[in-house]
């Protein structure tokens, strides 16, 4: 693979605590990145918020005020997570689709490949910019923009299965589905929005658990336990 999209679920940098931040968690997450990395592949990261907020996590304050928060959070986790980055080595830029002063670079297509250019890891923080969305949608939006090979959905279950397996003890696991299947179906391996966006544009994924071992290098390497959704 030359270049990826990875999504990683704010709950994902939680860790055992299930919310704000696990360092060692995250620690080992940033090496595995860094293993990739160091192989030449280009890697875009976009991750969620849900370990600070939903925006429908209120139901009381406005959706678009609640959703901005939400938006917020993803931007204090791609700082977070960008950081540990660097502390493994690594070159990151953190790009957002609304001006956030210093802290990061405005988004457009061009700033991005000059970064991949340089050889650095690449955030996409701050979500679509808009309310109503989710980080699902700004994979998918992100991934099709840089043209990645692949979205690596790495989740807290080892990919998508038939119903919820937390909820359902004879769920029975996809080794390979397509998004058309997905979409039909309406399996949650993303929302909605994203799935068809997926669909129609063709961006196919690899599903997986953040949890196993090495399972992102793993997936990138082809030794792959989850979920592949074809197009
Ligand atoms: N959000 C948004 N627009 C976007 C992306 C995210 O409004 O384009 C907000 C929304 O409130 C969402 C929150 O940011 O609930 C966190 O994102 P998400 O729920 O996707 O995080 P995850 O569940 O993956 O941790």
């Amino acid at each position: 693979m030359k270049r990826v999209l990875l999504k990683l679920s704010g709950e994902a940098l939680a860790g055992p605590k299930k919310t704000g931040f696990d360092e060692a968690t995250v620690l080992a997450v940033a090496k595995q990145i860094k293993a990739i990395s160091d192989e030449g592949v280009q890697i875009g990261i976009v991750i969620g918020g849900g370990n600070f907020w939903r925006g429908r996590t209120s139901e009381t304050i406005d959706r678009s005020k609640a959703d901005q928060i939400g938006m917020l959070a993803t931007i204090m986790n791609c700082i977070y997570v960008s950081d540990l980055c660097r502390y493994t080595g690594m070159q990151t830029e953190i790009y957002t689709p609304f001006a956030c002063g210093a802290f990061t670079k405005l988004y457009s297509k061009d700033s991005v490949e000059e970064s991949f250019a340089q050889g650095k890891l690449v955030f996409f923080a701050g979500g679509t910019g808009h309310p109503y969305f989710s980080t699902d949608t700004a994979t998918v939006l992100r991934a099709v923009e840089i043209e990645a090979e692949a979205i690596l959905l790495a989740k807290a279950v080892d990919g998508i299965y038939d119903s919820d397996p937390k909820v359902n003890p004879n769920a029975v696991k996809y080794d390979e589905i397509s998004i058309q299947e997905v979409v039909d179906k309406k399996l949650a391996a993303m929302d909605l929005t994203a799935s068809i966006m997926c669909l129609e544009q063709k961006m196919p994924m690899l599903v997986f658990a953040l949890d196993e071992e090495n399972s992102i290098i793993n997936t990138v390497h082809g030794k792959f336990t989850g979920t592949k959704v074809t197009v």
